[in-house]
């Protein structure tokens, strides 16, 4: 940490903690962030291990590869191994544990076409290298890799490519948010809301949680500074009793979002209800393709189903993404469940909670 840097001064880290301390005193406030990023934010830049006790910073439902559901990590893991497919998906994916153990990683082992990529435009290139093959590009995120995916798939429509398909698992963060605050086990008080996610939706899709709820919001960065500034706002919120949803990363964030690249989605993808790991169905969560792209969708050209499938033996991924478990109170945790051998898909993914948890070595006995 350098001075020089003004969103990582040590001088003013210090200050916005001695402000927090001062504002949350006689309560106890429960935050939650709904980000991946930043929850290894708070942990990487110590922000989380300084805050007062009385701040309990829960870790959300922010990381896209542990919110997939266990349906559709069974559907991906179906087609795995079939005739005339490949399957390319992001690296995460790879040894998200599945029914029986199964992962793209055994899959891949025992002989099915499975290509890691770092974008959709990788994807579609193994399609045209491989007219005969049905390449399925596996759709995990949030709204901040959506518009990427309907870019390529808008591409491989004007290429008149006809085998890119797409599993649509796309995820929406204001309806998630909703089906947190509608849940009686809740008792979330402030979201520190994703800085990526807001990026491209903008301000106004929030707006309707903190009218109805009551509950101050807050869009932050992921500098010290940002964190930190965004947990004061939270509690200065809560204390004086005048909720809000505040865009504290105007530096990144425009409070209308980027409507060119959602124009670009709206073209391809249309809102409809969608499974969460842990939390089930929630209404117009997810998305999946318009009539005009649906030749597009892997489930409809392949014939592929959700079917039910079972949560993982052991794993509390579910509760831990609601913010109702803390990852260390998981009895697999650090035992039978660490990074090289996960049991569930919060261990896998860089920015799974149980993975931040086990790499910062978070204090276990700390009651955050
Ligand atoms: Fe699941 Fe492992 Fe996390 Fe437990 S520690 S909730 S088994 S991922």
């Amino acid at each position: 940490m350098t001075s020089s840097d003004p969103l990582r001064d040590p001088a003013r880290c210090k200050e916005l903690l001695a402000q927090i301390e001062e504002s949350v005193k006689g309560s106890t406030l429960r935050f939650m962030e709904v980000c991946g990023t930043h929850t290894v934010a708070l942990f990487r830049s110590g922000v989380h291990s300084l805050l007062p006790k009385s701040v309990v910073h829960l870790t959300g439902p922010g990381c896209p590869v542990c919110v997939t559901h266990e349906s559709e990590v069974a559907a991906y893991l179906e087609l795995a191994g079939k005739e005339g497919v490949i399957i390319a998906t992001f690296g995460d994916l790879m040894r998200v544990p599945g029914p029986g153990g199964a992962s793209l990683k055994k899959a891949h082992a025992e002989g099915a076409r499975v290509e890691v990529v770092y974008s959709p435009f990788d994807a579609l290139a193994i399609a045209r290298d491989n007219p005969g093959d049905k390449v399925v590009f596996l759709g995990i995120g949030f709204e901040t890799t959506t518009p990427t995916v309907a870019a390529t798939v808008r591409i491989a429509r004007q290429e008149g490519l006809k085998n890119f398909l797409v599993m649509p698992f796309h995820k929406l963060v204001p309806p998630a948010l909703d089906a947190l605050l509608s849940d009686p086990d809740m008792a979330v008080e402030g979201f520190m809301l994703p800085g990526h996610v807001s990026a491209i939706i903008g301000m106004e899709p929030y707006r309707p949680l903190a009218e109805r709820y009551r509950i101050p919001a807050v869009v932050a960065g992921f500098e010290p500074v940002d964190l930190l500034q965004a947990i004061l706002l939270m509690a200065e919120m809560k204390r004086q009793g005048k909720p809000k949803v505040i865009n504290n990363y105007k530096r990144v964030v425009a409070d209308e979002g980027n409507p060119k690249a959602r124009a670009i989605v709206a073209e391809v993808y249309k809102p409809v209800d969608a499974l969460w790991r842990g939390i089930g169905t929630i209404p117009l969560s997810g998305l999946g393709f318009t009539d005009a792209y649906r030749a597009y969708d892997a489930f409809e050209v392949l014939g592929v189903e959700l079917k039910a499938s079972k949560p993982l033996p052991g794993c509390r991924c579910g509760e831990v993404l609601k913010g109702i478990m803390r990852p260390d109170e998981c009895p697999l945790f650090g035992k039978a469940c660490t990074p090289a051998q996960p049991v569930g898909p919060c261990m896998v993914s860089t920015e799974g909670s149980c993975a931040a948890y086990f790499k910062y070595q978070i204090d276990l006995n700390s009651d955050r």
